[in-house]
Formats: C-alpha cells, sequence, structure tokens
C-alpha cells in the first residue's frame, strides 16, 4: 500500500522543521514583528482555538479528559487544554514545533507539583499522526488536513477516528469559500501554499470520510477573517 502522506510528507516535515517553523511560531506566538497579513492570520487561528474549546467545554469539563492534540504545532490548543484539566497527549511531525509547544507549555501552565492540583504537563510526541495509536476520549486535529490531498484525507480522518472514544474535532480550510478568496487575493494568499502545497477540502468530503467509519457530525464552526478561514467539524459516532 502506498505509505500515507507520500512525499508530500516529507516536504512539509521539513519546512516544519526550517522555515515553516520561524513563520508559524512567529504567527502563533505574540510578538509585534508580524505583518497584516500575519496579524489578521493570527487572530482567525485564536478564534478557532477559542470556538474548540467552546465546543469541548459545552460537553462538560475537560477535567481529566484525555485528549490528543494530533498535529499540535506550538501548543495554541494544547496548553489550554492543559489549564482546563485535561491530560493531553502533544503530537507533531515536526521535532521543531513539539520542543517550542513543551517549551511554551512549561513556561505557562502552573504545574501541579503533585500535591496540589493543577494542570498536568502535557505529553510531548515528536509523531505523525499516521503513526499515532492508543484510545483517547477526544481527538482534536487543528489546521493539519491542508497538507492533505483529498486522496490521502479518507485515511487520515478514518485513522483519527480511531484514536477516538467520543468525539473528533476537525478544522480545515473549506473549498467552496477558498476560490472566491483566491481571486480575490491572488497571490497574497499566505497558507503554506508558500513553501509547501495548501489542500482545500469540501465540507461534503469530510462528512463522507466520517460516515464511512461510522460517525456523524454534531456540531459545525466557521471561522473567518479576512485571510484566514476554517470549518471546524466536532464529530461522534454515529450510535
Ligand atoms: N494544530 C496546530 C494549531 O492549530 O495551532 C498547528 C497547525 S499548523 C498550520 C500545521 C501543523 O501540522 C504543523 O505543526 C505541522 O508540523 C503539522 N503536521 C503536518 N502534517 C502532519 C502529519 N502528517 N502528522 C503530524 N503533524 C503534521
Amino acid at each position: 500500500a502506498e505509505e500515507v502522506g507520500g512525499g508530500d510528507k516529507e516536504v512539509v516535515k521539513d519546512y516544519f522543521n526550517k522555515s515553516g517553523f520561524e513563520r508559524w511560531k512567529k504567527i502563533y506566538g505574540e510578538t509585534d514583528d508580524v505583518n497584516r497579513v500575519q496579524r489578521d492570520i493570527r487572530l482567525g487561528h485564536s478564534k478557532t482555538v477559542e470556538n474548540v474549546m467552546k465546543m469541548l467545554t459545552d460537553e462538560g469539563p475537560l477535567q481529566g479528559v484525555s485528549v490528543c492534540d494530533a498535529g499540535c504545532g506550538t501548543g495554541c490548543l494544547a496548553i489550554p487544554l492543559a489549564k482546563e484539566g485535561a491530560v493531553v497527549t502533544a503530537a507533531d511531525i515536526s521535532a521543531a514545533m513539539v520542543a517550542e509547544a513543551e517549551k511554551q507549555a512549561k513556561e505557562q501552565l502552573k504545574l501541579s507539583n503533585g500535591f496540589s492540583a493543577g494542570p498536568v504537563l502535557p505529553k510531548f510526541v515528536v509523531k505523525d499522526l499516521e503513526s499515532l495509536d492508543g484510545k483517547y476520549d477526544t481527538v482534536v486535529c487543528l489546521d493539519v488536513l491542508i497538507h492533505y490531498p483529498q486522496s490521502k484525507a479518507d485515511g487520515m480522518i478514518a485513522h483519527l477516528a480511531s484514536l477516538a472514544e467520543n468525539r473528533l474535532l476537525i478544522s480545515f480550510a473549506p473549498k467552496t469559500l477558498y476560490y472566491d478568496v483566491l481571486k480575490r487575493i491572488g497571490e497574497l494568499f499566505p497558507g503554506p501554499s508558500k513553501a509547501t502545497r495548501a489542500y482545500l477540502h469540501s465540507e461534503a468530503d469530510v462528512e463522507r470520510a466520517l460516515k464511512k467509519v461510522g460517525w456523524r457530525i454534531r456540531k459545525r464552526g466557521l471561522t473567518t477573517t479576512q485571510f484566514y478561514f476554517s470549518r471546524l467539524v466536532e464529530a461522534v459516532p454515529a450510535n
């Protein structure tokens, strides 16, 4: 069988260990050295993280809930999850990203000393998401599907669903909107397309992939800013 991710995966990994790491660390950070487009993406992405936190906590407290953050980047989601008491496994294909996420988590979390209550440091692992195993109450995968062509997306979604016991949240750049956006901003589009290919996905395709493995979409969200578009879906076992 063809390897999931294929040749693309090596390119993506290399990008997120080098120039992509520097670029996205800046965008996902808080420093002022970002341009207008990057600032807009930062804002859009932070809204996605907020939406995820809301979708998750609306179902109940996260204290003690196991969550896998697949493709964790610099830890933008893993850290707030840990703050809510979730037991987080944060994995990324890029060792540079994982190291940054761990550094930030140690700085930002007031960790439990083992005697008092408090957040637990996420478990950080350098792994592509196809190599993840185990079972988690919740699996979240934000803005990673953009690196997967449609031919690999179904397998990726099926794998993430197999790790999740109760819910799976995935965000992705929606296909329909994209073409309008492209027309409006042309080559300005600041996605990872600058160095790697960016793949858009239609919501219907994602829904079909989930359905194939017995999952249904329970909640949907959409984050749009000027330069950032992300569809968020929360899927649960169909019955
Ligand atoms: N999920 C994070 C967030 O929303 O803050 C980071 C999003 S960033 C646009 C995409 C991340 O996906 C990068 O950190 C990249 O290294 C990771 N990634 C890409 N392909 C991956 C794969 N096959 N397995 C695991 N991580 C991957």
